[in-house]
């Protein structure tokens, strides 16, 4: 149903109302504002509201006011105050800086994006140097927190530089005095006692990946000295003890885990969650294969559409849903994350959802030859053979890297207000754009939203989670704002100023 549907525009009281998208979910109108508020109206409600007739005092005018849809309830320098704190990060430079500290890799994932070598290939390896002077640009970064991830190929291969990075930038962090932590992306195949001694003693947040049970995982993820799936979910074992024996809370603190989605995992979304909580997991964060580097060669065999998707998310949702009301507490992130906008108007500064996009000022790739690159997707691009998204090297200044002409074309291209589809969005408040995605999906920075499977993924997600939210009922509502509480891990953060 459209608004024509509802209203005759001769009729709208433009001048009562706030600016607002519409879009037909579940059995109502669901609108939303560019400050983030929304409601559900049924088509009488619509029509009554631009009409300009509601009532002081009534339920629909009270709610309307409430929600900021009328221009005379509007608190300016409250909205901007709010406004301002849900863009903050747009106040400082980038936070996440994904260090690729080799391109060696002992495992041959089907679906990798990463050009990846074999272990013998220490030529491929950060150096030390490259490392340094990748660290003196990160804490240039006039944001006050800053992350520094661990990726690979597997990042434990360059284990002598991944421990020069920890303790030169504890270093200087004694100066800096930024809200500082570490991750670690790693297959967790070159993990030993020592090893794990120190990246627990380092506060080093530790992420791997878990594609489902044994034979799904084991199948897509090729580890010719065994079974990588029983390899990885001992050390998650282990290391979820480890935390435990700490004195961490065991609900917040476990190893974090992600599964990419595959063709062979489509029929089995029970399989997949069940896996996660077997092994101890509170979340599962279901990821559509990308179609980064070698990934889009593997998409013959490993690939599936967009609808695909969807059914298997709805279905793994659904299960997940059921599974918390029947008391087990586990959550899907990508929910969890639109959910928290929604619901507790929150900004989780989640890079892929939000406007502008994460390229450049919300994240930097940094790859082992020092070349520097808008995120890790825009690396993954360069694997390729295409340099579209480097915008500098570990020699450049700080200055250069953030204000260049691709650092600026990929911050403006990211940005929701200056798409034709989105600007006229119900979900346009809390969604973003990844112009790395549209380069390599759709050959611009900016694609074309209409024919995009970047926005049709988030539309339907958010179709779907709304139209939840519509009809919840106490007890799903009272899921869906467990899942939106802001639980920070503070334990992973550095002592501010302390060696
Ligand atoms: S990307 Fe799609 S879902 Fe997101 S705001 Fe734009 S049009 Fe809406």
């Amino acid at each position: 149903m459209q608004l024509s549907d509802v209203v005759t525009l001769g009729k709208v009281k433009a001048d009562a109302l706030v600016p607002f998208n519409h879009r037909w979910v579940g059995n109502r109108f669901l609108i939303s504002n560019d400050l983030g508020d929304h409601l559900f109206v049924t088509p009488d409600e619509l029509r009554t509201y631009v009409e300009g007739r509601t009532v002081p005092g009534e339920t629909l005018h009270e709610q309307l006011m409430a929600k900021n849809f009328l221009a005379a309830g509007v608190n300016i320098q409250v909205e901007a105050a709010r406004w301002r704190r849900k863009r903050s990060f747009l106040f400082y430079g980038p936070t996440l800086h994904a260090f690729v500290l080799t391109h060696r890799c002992n495992h041959g994932c089907q679906y990798c994006h990463s050009s990846i070598v074999g272990m013998e290939r220490t030529d491929t390896d950060m150096s030390i140097e490259t490392a340094e002077r990748a660290v003196d640009l990160v804490f240039q970064t006039t944001s006050p927190g800053v992350t520094i991830e661990f990726q690979g190929g597997e990042p434990l291969a360059n284990w002598e530089v991944l421990q020069h990075i920890v303790e030169y930038s504890r270093q200087k962090n004694a100066l800096a005095g930024k809200a500082l932590s570490f991750s670690l992306v790693t297959n967790l195949s070159l993990m030993d006692d020592e090893k794990l001694d120190y990246l627990l003693d380092r506060k080093v947040q530790l992420c791997t990946s878990l594609d489902g049970p044994a034979d799904l995982h084991d199948k897509i993820r090729i580890y010719k000295q065994g079974s990588s799936h029983e390899l990885v979910t001992g050390w998650m074992r282990k290391i979820n003890q480890r935390y435990k024996d700490m004195g961490l809370d065991p609900n917040l603190y476990r190893v974090e885990a992600l599964p990419t989605i595959t063709r062979p995992a489509l029929g089995r979304w029970k399989d997949v969650v069940d896996t996660y909580i077997d092994v101890g997991c509170r979340a599962v964060f279901l990821r559509k294969l990308d179609p980064f580097g070698f990934a889009a060669r593997s998409a013959k065999t490993l690939g599936y559409s967009m609808d695909d998707f969807l059914t298997f998310y709805i279905n793994a949702v659904e299960y997940i849903l059921e599974l918390n009301k029947q008391g087990t507490q586990v959550m899907e992130r990508h929910a969890a994350i639109m959910l928290s906008k929604i619901l507790a108007d929150q900004e989780p500064n989640y890079l892929d959802l939000r406007t502008p996009g994460g390229a450049c000022i919300g994240q930097m790739g940094y790859a082992p030859d020092g070349a520097i690159y808008s995120s890790d997707e825009g690396r993954f691009v360069a694997a390729m053979g295409d340099e579209m998204f480097r915008i500098g090297d570990v020699n450049s200044s700080y200055v250069q890297l953030m204000t260049n002409a691709q650092t600026r074309a990929l911050v403006m291209a990211g940005i929701n207000d200056g798409q034709p589809d989105c600007v006229n969005c119900t979900y346009k408040p809390w969604c973003g754009q990844q112009t790395e995605y549209n380069y390599k999906t759709q050959g611009s920075l900016s694609g074309r939203m209409r024919d995009s499977v970047w926005c049709k993924k988030h539309k339907s997600i958010f179709d779907y989670l709304m139209a939840k939210v519509e009809k919840a009922d106490p007890v799903e509502m009272a899921i869906f704002e467990r899942w939106t509480t802001n639980r920070t891990l503070d334990h992973f953060l550095q002592e501010r100023g302390a060696l």
